[in-house]
Parts: structure tokens; C-alpha cells; sequence
């Protein structure tokens, strides 16, 4: 390891006491403004984007009152009981309407989404009716106005369709398809530049020796970057020296909207995160009380917004989601969604002490006749196969002290919505 000719400069001040999880967060949103730039694409390239316009819709979707099932349409008042029976003149099929006009005793046959025609209200299906004769006998009449799909039921000619700040998903997409929106405007992704931190750090291709480690981090930081849409610039690694830091961060301010990094931000020897950020931006906090995770710095660097997360993989990992993660969809002009949470009792007993917010890495077992949740066995904040072999967290809350067995705990999947849908 190469030795540093100078020493972290910064030691925390009594009162610099770490913050709670959900303040830190809520500061650190509420820090972010979404990014002005906007970009024009057809709508089968906005999968997964943030809408930057409000869509208000033209016409009304369906057109017109069209039928919901494969039958016969009839006025509900030529068909008072079961039995009735009715001549039929004709038929609609979807996209070749009925073009003649009903009488007095009549009928027509009629498809999955063709025009009601004037003088229908009420369509019966198929399966309830049987055909004798050129004409139509109904076995059950239905309610009036049964399988009559009115127009506009879907959207009305002059609805929002949906708001700016609509995250895109596949119903989003058919939704403005269905409006005819071939083209929308989106916002740009975030650009985040990411990059590790240490001396230790090797690159994944090439041999390691004692006391070096391969930079997993990056990899992590760049796969949850890319999960989350983002635009990321990976900037490499850095070594433990105030130069290289104050090169690296200059140029990632440069060329990003957020600069992620991992490892150096604790008061080690080698720990020069903080005090690059304090000196060449600003700092708004550093440590966070939660475990894994405590020791992050989150500042401004000119416009770039700056989260320096821990270097132990598990709370680089645990503090991107809870952290980062919300802050990138609000730059990106999405809304964080509140983490989906429930209850489950746990399989075993967790060790706890009271201070820190707790993030253990666990699997649900929802096949269990009675659905738990079982922590996995070793919980250190370097052991990242705690991460690869869970599927949610369970958070214990700061004053929490030890849970036995069977006690119910609060539950976080790592599959969830991470961007809100807006309600009216
Ligand atoms: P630090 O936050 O720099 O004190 O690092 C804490 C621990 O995380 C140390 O054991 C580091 O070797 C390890 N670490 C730091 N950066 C990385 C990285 N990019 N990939 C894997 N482990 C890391
Ligand atoms: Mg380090």
C-alpha cells in the first residue's frame, strides 16, 4: 500500500452526531432539484423514463360505445323476458361498424369491440342465446345496458392522460398509445460519475496480493446505476492521496450532475474524502446512524451533487439504496416512492443494540405455512454474499435492542417500486 505523506485533516466535532436514517434522507431529497434538460423520443423509446410533459388527451378513448363480449345487440325494451326472440338484420364486426338502422323486433350480431349502433343498448352473449331460423332467441336476457363498453370510459377527450413526473413503466406506454402520443417529452437521465477509493484496490483482471483486494465496489455502484437508469461515468480508481481526489473530484463535477464514490470517507489515516469535499465544495453531512453504513458524506461539489459512501461493500451497497437511490430519482424528475415495508415474524433470534438503525440482509420465505423471514448467518459489512444471497432487508429501528425468535420485524424486499405513482 502506498504510504500518504499527509493525514486526514478532519475530526468530528462533539455535535456532529450521526443522522437518523429518514432525516437524512429527507434532507438530502429536498436538497435535490430535478435536472431542467429534456430530451424529445419516439414513445417506444420511453420505457423506463421520467415524462417531462403533461399529456391531456384528444380524444376520447374507445371513440365510441362498443361492445364487450361476441353477441347479439338488441334495445334492452324488444327483450322484456327470457326467450325473447329477435330477427337479425345484420352485423358489426370491429373496425366494419353496422351501417343500417334497427327496427321495432330486431337484432344484430356483434363482436368483441365493434360499434353499438344507434338503437342498441344492451348486448347479450353468445353463449346465452341460440339460433333458430334467421332469428335469435335469448336464452337470458341480460340486464339493460349489459356488455356495452360506453365511449370515453377510459379516458374522456380533454383528461390528463398522465403528469410530468410520471415514471414511464409498459401500462404507461400502452396508456399514451392508446391517446395516439407517438412522440413524448422525457426528461434527460442524470449523468453520475462513480468512482472507488484505496490503495488496496486492483483492477477484476489481472492478480491480486496479500492485503490487495479487486475493486468490487465499482462494479456494484455501476450495475445499481444502470438498474436505476442512470447515465453513469465510471471514473476508475483513485488512490488514498489528497491530489489524486482533488484531480478526480474536479473533473467529476466537470462532466456530472452527481458524483458517487466509495471507501475514504471514515477518519483513518488514509481517509481524505471529507476533507477534499469540504475544501473544494461543501458539506452538508457526514455519518448517518445506521449499520451498515454510518461514515457518509453527503455536500455539493459546484453543481454536482456528492454522496461519498463507506468502502465496505455491504454498506456501499445498504446506503446507495437507502440514500443515493431516492436522491437520483428525484434529480431525474421522478418522485421516490416510500420503501414498501411489512411485517413478518423472524426465523431467528437477531442480535441488536440499541443506537443504529439496522439493515440485516435476509430471505423471506413466503412457502412456509406461515410466511417468515430468515436472516442470513453472517451479517458483516464486508461479507457482500450476505447481499447476493438475501432478497430483502430487515430494519430494526434504532432504540431496537436483541429480537427472539418469532417476534414480528419490519421487512423491506429489495424488489419494490422505487419510483412513486403520482395519484390525482
Ligand atoms: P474504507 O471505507 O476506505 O475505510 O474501506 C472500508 C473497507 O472496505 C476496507 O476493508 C476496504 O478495503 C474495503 N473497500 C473499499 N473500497 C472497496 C472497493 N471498491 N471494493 C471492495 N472493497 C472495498
Ligand atoms: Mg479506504
Amino acid at each position: 500500500m502506498t504510504q500518504t505523506s499527509e493525514q486526514s485533516s478532519f475530526r468530528p466535532s462533539p455535535d456532529n452526531r450521526p443522522m437518523p436514517l429518514a432525516a437524512a434522507r429527507a434532507r438530502i431529497v429536498d436538497a435535490i432539484t430535478p435536472l431542467a434538460r429534456t430530451e424529445h423520443v419516439a414513445l417506444s423509446d420511453a420505457l423506463h423514463r421520467v415524462l417531462a410533459e403533461t399529456v391531456i388527451s384528444s380524444i376520447d378513448v374507445p371513440g365510441a360505445a362498443n361492445s364487450s363480449m361476441d353477441g347479439f345487440g338488441f334495445a334492452a325494451a324488444d327483450a322484456p323476458a327470457d326467450g325473447a326472440c329477435l330477427a337479425i338484420v345484420g352485423q358489426s364486426l370491429a373496425g366494419h361498424p353496422f351501417a343500417g338502422t334497427l327496427g321495432a323486433g330486431e337484432c344484430i350480431r356483434i363482436m368483441t369491440g365493434a360499434v353499438v349502433p344507434p338503437g342498441v343498448d344492451t348486448v347479450v352473449m353468445q353463449e346465452n342465446t341460440h339460433e333458430d331460423d334467421g332469428q335469435v332467441v335469448i336464452d337470458t336476457v341480460p340486464t339493460p345496458g349489459s356488455n356495452v363498453r360506453p365511449a370515453g370510459e377510459d379516458l374522456a377527450r380533454g383528461d390528463t392522460v398522465l403528469r410530468a413526473g410520471h415514471y414511464l413503466r409498459p401500462a404507461d406506454i400502452a396508456v399514451l398509445a392508446s391517446v395516439g402520443k407517438p412522440q413524448v417529452e422525457i426528461h434527460a437521465r442524470p449523468r453520475v460519475a462513480f468512482f472507488s477509493t484505496g490503495d488496496e484496490l486492483r483492477p477484476i483482471d489481472g492478480p491480486i496480493a496479500p492485503g490487495q483486494i479487486y475493486d468490487s465496489n465499482r462494479y456494484g455502484l455501476a450495475a445499481m446505476l444502470s438498474e436505476l437508469g442512470m447515465e453513469g461515468i465510471n471514473m476508475g480508481v483513485v488512490g488514498d492521496s489528497p491530489d489524486a481526489l482533488r484531480a478526480a473530484f474536479a473533473e467529476a463535477a466537470e462532466r456530472a450532475d452527481a458524483i458517487v464514490t466509495s471507501g475514504g470517507v471514515s477518519v483513518g489515516a488514509a481517509d481524505f474524502v471529507l476533507d477534499i469535499l469540504g475544501e473544494q465544495g461543501e458539506v452538508d453531512f457526514w455519518r448517518v446512524a445506521i449499520k451498515p453504513g454510518k461514515p457518509l458524506a453527503f455536500g455539493t461539489i459546484r453543481k454536482a451533487r456528492f454522496f461519498g459512501l463507506p468502502g465496505n461493500p455491504v454498506s456501499t451497497a445498504v446506503t446507495f439504496l437507502q440514500l443515493v437511490r431516492p436522491a437520483l430519482v428525484r434529480m431525474a424528475g421522478g418522485t421516490p416512492a416510500t420503501p414498501t415495508r411489512f411485517y413478518l415474524p423472524t426465523r431467528t433470534d437477531l442480535d441488536k443494540r440499541p443506537g443504529r438503525e439496522n439493515f440485516l440482509r435476509a430471505r423471506i420465505d413466503m412457502a412456509a405455512d406461515t410466511p417468515e423471514v430468515c436472516a442470513i448467518d453472517h451479517q458483516g459489512s464486508g461479507v457482500m454474499r450476505s447481499m447476493s444471497a438475501s432478497d430483502c432487508f430487515i430494519v430494526l429501528p434504532a432504540d431496537q435492542g436483541p429480537v427472539a425468535a418469532g417476534e414480528r420485524v419490519c421487512v423491506e424486499p429489495f424488489a419494490q417500486s422505487v419510483w412513486a405513482v403520482p395519484g390525482d
